[in-house]
């Protein structure tokens, strides 16, 4: 009995190991492949976006959006939803006289810049990993936090350029999402077992091997013990 409980132990741990692995490797899948769509994109309440922004925009920003115009910073925020990604973007425009083209001719032009913020959440069937990135218009700079990027030159099985792959975690998302995955392999590993064990129980044989039981405490077969439920013959 203490071998079949050890056994069940490494079964369950191996299900809950590969469940995250298949999590994670879901998550990156939708990264790579889930493409969003921006036309589908819809407005975030206002409270969200500037949650949003709060949370991720560098504190420097605000010093630069003020010298381009000064007023309070009231960031328009949009969503995009596609199968096991979320992305969440928050955006301050403002008009600025900026200096283009090389420093030494001087130019100064009028443009609008864009400072935006973007919060990526992967995974199925709930978001389990994230990252954040940061955007100017004007450097056309962005930098990412919490995630490691693809080399620019990997173009093959339509990965974009500098794809992102999140590293952390929600915690919840991850579990709920790893046992999700850990239930499915449990599943189809004890499953046929499961019915047959099922089967043989109602047919009244041995659990084990499947010989017809009696009123022996053990089959008189393979030795197997044979619960006190089933002696004799027991239908549910
Ligand atoms: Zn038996």
């Amino acid at each position: 009995v203490r071998r079949v409980n050890r056994r069940r132990v490494i079964l369950l741990i191996t299900c809950v190991v590969l469940g995250a692995i298949i999590n994670v490797a879901v998550a990156w899948s939708c990264a790579i492949w889930s493409r969003p769509n921006v036309t589908k994109a819809f407005a975030l309440p206002q409270a969200v976006t500037d949650d949003l922004w709060l949370r991720l925009a560098p504190l420097s920003w605000s010093i630069h959006i003020q010298k381009c115009e000064t007023g309070p910073i009231i960031p328009h925020g949009s969503r995009q939803e596609t199968f096991g990604l979320t992305l969440d973007v928050a955006l301050v425009s403002r008009v600025c006289v900026v200096k283009h083209g090389p420093l030494e001719s001087n130019s100064i032009g009028v443009f609008v810049v864009d400072w935006s913020v973007i919060e990526y959440r992967m995974g199925w069937p709930i978001r389990s990993v994230w990252a954040n990135a940061a955007r100017t218009s004007d450097t056309k700079e962005l930098t990412i936090a919490g995630a490691w990027q693809f080399p620019e030159n990997i173009t093959w099985a339509r990965i974009g350029r500098g794809q992102v792959l999140p590293y952390r975690p929600f915690w919840t998302g991850f579990i709920i999402n790893s046992v999700f995955f850990a239930a499915i392999i449990w599943l189809l590993i004890r499953g046929p077992f499961e019915i047959r064990r099922r089967v043989r129980q109602y047919r009244g044989q041995c659990q084990a091997c499947g010989y017809p039981i009696g009123s022996s405490a053990m089959c008189s077969e393979c030795g197997a013990p044979v619960p006190r439920g089933l002696r004799p013959v027991q239908m549910k």
